[in-house]
């Protein structure tokens, strides 16, 4: 496929038509195993001498499309498909950081990342160093020879300002330190490896797949980094590795491509934790790429559209969105983001909590869901639910103010969702009147 257009990639990258029937479509491979050859078959897929299939834990055909599609939307080298965008995040820190270890990380996260980064990776034994991206040499001040990557959200909700990319990465480059960026919330709007990344994860249970069917992750080896340099940086790819009778990976991948970190992570870390992909869910997400392009621009010019109604409405105090952001921000989205900013906007509304509770309340066609990136619109009031937990100043310190609703855009027509919004609106003008 010679294409670099996404919309032709999202429908033929990675998938010409079934060698054994023909069929166009990506059949779903549900099969947990496959007949060898013979013996030197075998032992030469364990070997690595040849990459095929063995098992479906660690890999499967359907899957294999999938993985081939999103490395090839964005422009890397492999990828690899697991259970969900927590397993591809866990995954993609522990195939570097080991006990010891540290990885610096922005703040502005998800607030399932935050958790596994500040507790249960940490009871592995591996620190996160929390920094704010506002102040990108924050990252290089965090190093210290034990850490082994760099982390952060493209477009980390609630705030919605894009993560200096270009900066981070290049400060971790003079380190030999890769900075993994979470792409979930920018598909194609973004393309972190244009910018410097090493490596991108992804829920795909979001804007890729699209429906709302099914969870899914992935990581994306840019296959740009050069970890060869790297060997007291990265001693995961460098030291021999007891688990695969003394792998050194960057040796082993050597004739494979620039795929040693995502070799790795497949045959040790999928192998041994087992967050496979069910070859039905690859189908899912594939079959929701396919219109990824599509949707994305529905998603930005709907949202946009979004945007410019709330900035009427006298309920709403705030509009949060690249396209409102100023200074810095703003010109970082503007340098960084193609085609649009997104379908994720958040409003402040006048009337604080109370307000936001009685809004999302009114909402008729729009869904309550904790969830984003469905090609349905669907609305959250944090304070009250996802941020709930935490004190009020640390709500704050995330961006979560008591009246903040956070709204994820969908592809319906604007005119629908424009009414919902506002009807949901009269409702709250009526309730702070009484
Ligand atoms: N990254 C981001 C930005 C997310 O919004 C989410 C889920 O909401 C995840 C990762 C985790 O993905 P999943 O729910 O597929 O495990």
């Amino acid at each position: 496929m010679n294409s670099k257009h996404p919309e032709t990639l999202a429908l033929h990258a990675g998938w010409r038509h079934d060698p054994a029937t023909n069929a166009v479509a990506v059949p779903i491979y549900q099969t947990t195993s496959f007949q060898f050859d013979n013996a030197e078959h075998a032992a030469d897929l364990f070997a690595l001498k040849q990459l095929g299939n063995i098992y479906t834990r660690i890999m499967n055909p359907t899957a294999d499309v999938l993985e081939k599609r999103v490395a090839a939307l964005e422009g890397g080298a492999a990828a690899l498909a697991v259970a969900s965008g927590q397993a591809a995040s866990a995954l993609a820190v522990q195939n570097l950081a080991r006990v010891g270890d540290n990885i610096v990380s922005s703040t502005n996260l998800y607030g399932g990342t935050w958790n596994l980064f500040a507790n249960t990776l940490r009871d592995q034994g591996i620190e996160v160093r929390f920094v704010d991206p506002a102040d990108p040499e924050a990252f290089a001040r965090a190093t210290d020879d034990r850490t082994r990557a760099y982390y952060a959200e493209t477009l980390p909700n609630p705030k919605l300002e894009v993560f200096p990319i270009a900066e981070v990465a290049a400060i971790g480059r003079r380190f030999g330190v890769p900075l993994i960026m979470d792409n979930t919330a920018a598909p194609l709007l973004v393309r972190p490896f244009d910018h410097g990344a090493a490596v991108i994860i992804y829920s795909g249970t979001k804007y890729l797949g699209g429906h709302g069917t099914s969870i899914a992750g992935l990581i994306v080896d840019g296959g740009n980094f050069d970890w060869a340099a790297y060997p007291d940086r990265q001693p995961a790819l460098h030291q021999p590795d007891a688990s695969y009778h003394g792998a050194v990976w960057v040796e082993a991948a050597k004739p494979l491509g620039p795929i040693a970190y995502i070799l790795k992570a497949r045959v040790t870390l999928l192998r041994d934790l087992g967050p496979a992909l069910s070859p039905f869910n690859a189908f899912l997400v594939l079959q929701g790429i396919e219109t990824v392009a599509l949707r994305m621009e529905r998603h930005c010019s709907n949202a946009q559209a979004v945007v410019d109604f709330l900035l009427t409405r006298p309920e709403v105090a705030r509009v949060i969105h690249p396209s409102q952001q100023t200074g810095a921000a703003a010109e970082r989205a503007a340098q960084t983001m193609r085609g649009g900013y997104g379908g994720l906007v958040g409003l402040e509304l006048a009337g604080g909590a109370d307000a936001g509770r009685a809004f999302i309340d009114r909402l008729q066609m729009v869904l309550h869901v904790a969830n984003i990136g469905d090609a349905r619109t669907l609305a959250i009031h944090p304070a009250s639910t996802t941020h709930s937990q935490l004190e009020a100043e640390e709500q704050m310190a995330t961006g979560v103010s008591p009246g903040y609703v956070r709204l994820s855009i969908g592809i319906e027509h604007i005119d629908d969702i424009l009414a919902d919004l506002g009807q949901a609106l009269d409702a709250v003008t009526v309730r702070a009147a009484a």
